[in-house]
C-alpha cells in the first residue's frame, strides 16, 4: 500500500488553519512515527488519512486513487485509534470487540477476538464492563479494536496515553511486530516511543512538515548544535535552548541545543530527543 499525500491544506469552520500544504509519501510495510507538539496538526492529519474529515484544499491517493474513491476499501483494511476514543462503558470488553468486529463485517469473530485479547494482555478483564478498567485498561481496550481484522493499514493516535512503562514497552514491540506485514503510523510527543521501532519519522509542527526521513537522518541533523556547558558559564550567552540540568557538587550542568554553539559549551553527539528539541524549537534555519 502506498498513500501520498499532495499538498494537503486543513482549515477548520471556525477558521483555524490546522495544516498547511502538507507533502507527504507513506508505504507499506513499516512503521512510521509522526511527532509534534501539542497542536501540531497530528490528529488533523490522521482523520484526513482515515477520510474522516475531508482536506480544504489538496489530494490524498491510495495505491494511486483518490481517497474519495477508494474510501470503501480503505476502511476495509485500516484499524483507527483516535485519540479521543469514547468507549461503550456499560459493555464487556468481548461485548465491545465482538460489536466492532461486528462493523468490521468480520464473520466467527470469537477465536480472533480471543488472540487480540490476548495480545493486548486483557484475558483477565474479557468479562469485565469497560466502565470498571483502569484508564491504561481502557487504552488497552481501544488498542485491541483497531487490531480488529488485521488491517493492513494501522493509525495509532497517541496509544501510549495513559501506559505505564512496562506497558509502553509491551505496545512498542506489539506495534513493530504488527509493521512487518502493516503500515503503522503512530503518533506521539514522547521520543522514548518511537525511538529504535519506527523505521521513518515525520516530525510537525504548525502544521508544516519540518522533517521526514530515518532516526538516523534526524539525529544528523542536529550535529554540531548539541553539547553541555556549565549553567553559571552560560546564563548571558544567547540562542541556548536547555534540555537536561544535572545538579552536581561543582554546580549545575546543563545540556542544550543551538544553531551556534558558544565557546564555553562543550559538543556532544546528539541523541534523537536532543535532534527532535532543536528541530521543533525553531533554531534550525536554512
Ligand atoms: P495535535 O494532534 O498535533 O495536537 P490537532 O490536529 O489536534 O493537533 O490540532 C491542530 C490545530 O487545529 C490546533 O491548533 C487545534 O486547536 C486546531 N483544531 C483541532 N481540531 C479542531 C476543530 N475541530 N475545530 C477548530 N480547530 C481545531
Ligand atoms: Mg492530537
Amino acid at each position: 500500500m502506498e498513500i501520498n499525500i499532495e499538498n494537503v491544506s486543513m482549515t477548520y469552520p471556525d477558521g483555524k488553519q490546522a495544516l498547511k500544504s502538507l507533502s507527504l509519501n507513506l508505504r507499506s510495510p513499516g512503521m512510521i512515527g509522526l511527532l509534534g507538539p501539542n497542536g501540531a496538526g497530528k490528529s488533523t492529519l490522521m482523520k484526513l488519512l482515515v477520510a474522516a474529515l475531508l482536506p480544504t484544499s489538496g489530494a490524498i491517493r491510495v495505491d494511486g486513487v483518490p481517497l474519495e474513491k477508494a474510501e470503501r476499501e480503505l476502511k476495509a483494511q485500516l484499524g483507527y485509534l483516535p485519540q479521543d476514543f469514547g468507549l461503550f462503558d456499560e459493555l464487556t470488553v468481548t461485548e465491545f470487540l465482538d460489536y466492532m468486529a461486528a462493523l468490521k463485517g468480520l464473520k466467527n469473530p470469537k477465536a480472533h477476538i480471543w488472540e487480540i485479547i490476548r495480545t493486548v494482555n486483557l484475558a483477565e478483564k474479557a468479562k469485565a464492563k469497560i466502565r470498571t478498567l483502569s484508564g491504561g485498561q481502557r487504552q488497552r481496550v481501544g488498542i485491541a479494536q483497531a487490531l480488529l481484522g488485521t488491517p493492513s493499514l494501522l493509525i495509532f493516535d497517541e496509544p501510549t496515553v495513559g501506559l505505564d512503562p512496562e506497558e509502553r514497552i509491551h505496545f512498542r514491540n506489539l506495534f513493530s511486530r504488527a509493521a512487518q506485514n502493516s503500515l503503522v503510523l503512530l503518533s506521539t510527543h514522547i521520543i522514548e516511543d518511537v525511538q529504535s521501532v519506527c523505521d521513518h519519522l515525520v516530525v510537525i509542527d504548525g502544521g508544516a512538515i519540518l522533517f521526514a526521513g530515518t532516526p538516523e537522518q534526524l539525529i544528523g541533523i542536529a550535529a554540531g548544535h548539541v553539547g553541555t556547558f556549565w549553567e553559571k558559564e552560560a546564563a548571558r550567552e544567547q540562542g541556548l535552548m536547555i534540555t537536561a540540568r544535572i545538579n552536581t557538587g561543582q554546580g549545575v550542568r546543563c545540556r542544550g541545543v543551538a544553531d551556534r554553539l558558544p565557546a564555553c559549551v562543550k559538543p556532544e553527539e546528539p541523541t534523537l530527543e536532543d535532534a527532535y528539541l532543536y528541530l521543533t524549537s525553531g533554531e534550525v534555519t536554512g
